[in-house]
């Protein structure tokens, strides 16, 4: 039996890719149809201009919606201005939230998106998942995959660093994920894709073998972020959901938005509860080793550098297994508070504090 996979028909990751945009097929697609921009805040508005004036003469009509947020009201009132005289083809550009809105439009529109992300915060970039807020609660929920990705080289380099950060925190939580999704195998509780766990953590592999022999913010570096996000994402298009990339580090990550407030970005958080659950998952030396890649790669390797206190920390340990109905290694564990706080004075030493800082913009 095989199945069916959808992936980006384009994917174009390279330097000059937006100014170069007419020389791609994207150009062809867009070729006398009616175009819909959805453009993030800040920034992003400078980057959707640069688009339309690529665009401009090809296009039949160009339409720019502004996307404040990924709250459902946001995405209902898109919704009901594309379906009042619908765009042929969807272009999301932003960090996060206006990619994650464009592709529930354009599914539940059914019209084709091509997102141009301006930072690489999180997988979003090219997956079959979206984060949308509801009542206050970040949901995640199934969508089709982009059409197409067009990543800029050199806009992401001049994109905050805080920011791929938090995509490599993304990224390198495939490996406590693919553990936990193996340990759901072996319970029973779920089916396991080989292919999908090979690409999920051979996209984590080649970022990591780049880390010794590139600088943190050299364009080899950003590329191979890119690159092995994508194939994240791909790897959830054949795994038919997130779980090659989430796992009981991403409840974590839920729990301090559900229960603590949900200070830092999606990917600091992540980056921070791997750290936690790799500890869980037996990898006692596998956290000792990564410290000094969380440093070299500027990781948040402490709560406080998130803004969250030792007691929401607690909190959102303890609340993490009920986030979400997936099978972890939280299933696997009794945890009582002495323990959560025996592993957290292991897992977030003193020493590690005050090493990240929170600057620089949101993922808009
Ligand atoms: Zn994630």
């Amino acid at each position: 039996m095989t199945i069916k996979v959808r992936i980006p028909v384009q994917l174009i990751i390279e330097h000059k890719a937006i100014p170069h945009l007419y020389k791609t097929e994207i150009y062809e697609w867009i070729k006398d149809k009616k175009v819909a921009l959805i453009s993030g805040n800040g920034k992003t508005r400078a980057v959707t201009q640069d688009i339309i004036e690529v665009i401009s003469g090809q296009a039949s009509r160009i339409q720019v919606m502004s996307c404040e947020n990924n709250s459902l009201d946001t995405i209902n009132e898109l919704e009901r201005i594309v379906l009042e005289d619908p765009p042929e083809i969807i272009l999301g550009v932003g960090g996060g939230k206006s990619l994650d809105v464009s592709k529930v439009v354009g599914t539940r529109s059914n019209i084709p998106v091509v997102l141009f992300p301006t930072a690489i915060s999180s997988d979003a970039i090219c997956s079959p998942v979206a984060v949308v807020k509801m009542l206050n609660k970040s949901t995640s929920i199934g969508v089709k995959m982009p059409q197409g990705v067009v990543i800029d080289l050199d806009l992401l380099a001049s994109s905050p660093p805080r920011l791929m950060a938090a995509g490599i925190g993304d990224l390198l939580s495939n490996k406590s994920a693919l553990f936990d999704w193996r340990l759901a195998h072996n319970a029973g509780k779920e089916e396991m894709n080989t292919f999908s766990n090979l690409m999920a953590n051979n996209a984590v592999d080649s970022f990591l073998n780049l880390i010794n022999r590139q600088e943190v913010d050299s364009p080899r570096m950003i590329q191979g972020a890119a690159e092995s996000l994508i194939m994240s994402g791909i790897a959830m298009s054949i795994a038919g959901s997130s779980r090659p990339c989430s796992g009981s580090e991403h409840l974590i990550s839920h729990a301090l938005d559900y229960h603590c407030g949900g200070k830092a970005l999606h990917g600091e958080q992540v980056a921070l509860g791997v750290l936690f659950t790799e500890y869980l998952q037996g990898k006692r030396e596998q956290v000792e080793k990564v410290g000094p890649i969380y440093e070299k790669l500027n990781l948040p390797a402490h709560y406080e550098d998130l803004g969250y206190t030792r007691e929401e920390m607690h909190r959102a340990i303890r609340k993490a297994p009920s986030m979400r109905n997936r099978y972890t290694i939280f299933d696997e564990f009794e945890l009582t508070d002495e323990l959560i706080d025996q592993i957290l004075d292991e897992v977030y030493p003193e020493q590690a504090k005050n090493r990240y800082q929170l600057t620089g913009s949101s993922a808009g």
